[in-house]
């Protein structure tokens, strides 16, 4: 007969194993975030699962609003920064992103290239 595998007091990523759940090949964990959850034993153990979801969703939330342009990029090595790290510097967030990009003037120069055709409408007179 197979020991039953132990996995109280584990932790997987942010889940720290609490005990066996109700559902049979599931475990308790309880998430960094200070969720419970039910997580099955077979994601645990291979990693799939490493939160109770609070993970992912900062990740996804955590992504650049668009991938940055060549030419921006150009940009950012002639200011010495790479768009790696000045994304990490800027946590990664859209709205902080979208700040850099207007205060190294990124959106004004981007602006100027398509607004021939858009003029008319910003400027009221
Ligand atoms: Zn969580």
């Amino acid at each position: 007969m197979k020991p039953k595998l132990e996995l109280a007091g584990q932790r997987y990523g942010r889940l720290l194993v609490q005990k066996r759940s109700k559902i049979p090949q599931y475990w308790v964990c309880l998430c960094d975030c200070g969720k419970i959850c039910d997580i099955k034993q077979a994601n645990l153990r291979v990693g799939v699962t490493r939160s109770c979801g609070c993970l992912f969703k900062e990740v996804k939330a955590a992504r650049p609003p668009r991938p940055w342009t060549a030419e921006e990029i150009e940009r950012l090595k002639t200011l010495q920064v790479t768009p790696g790290v000045l994304a990490l510097e800027l946590n990664r967030t859209r709205a902080n992103i979208e700040k850099k990009r207007r205060e190294l003037g990124l959106l004004n120069d981007n602006r100027k290239r398509h607004s021939s055709r858009t003029d008319a409408k910003h400027t009221k007179m």
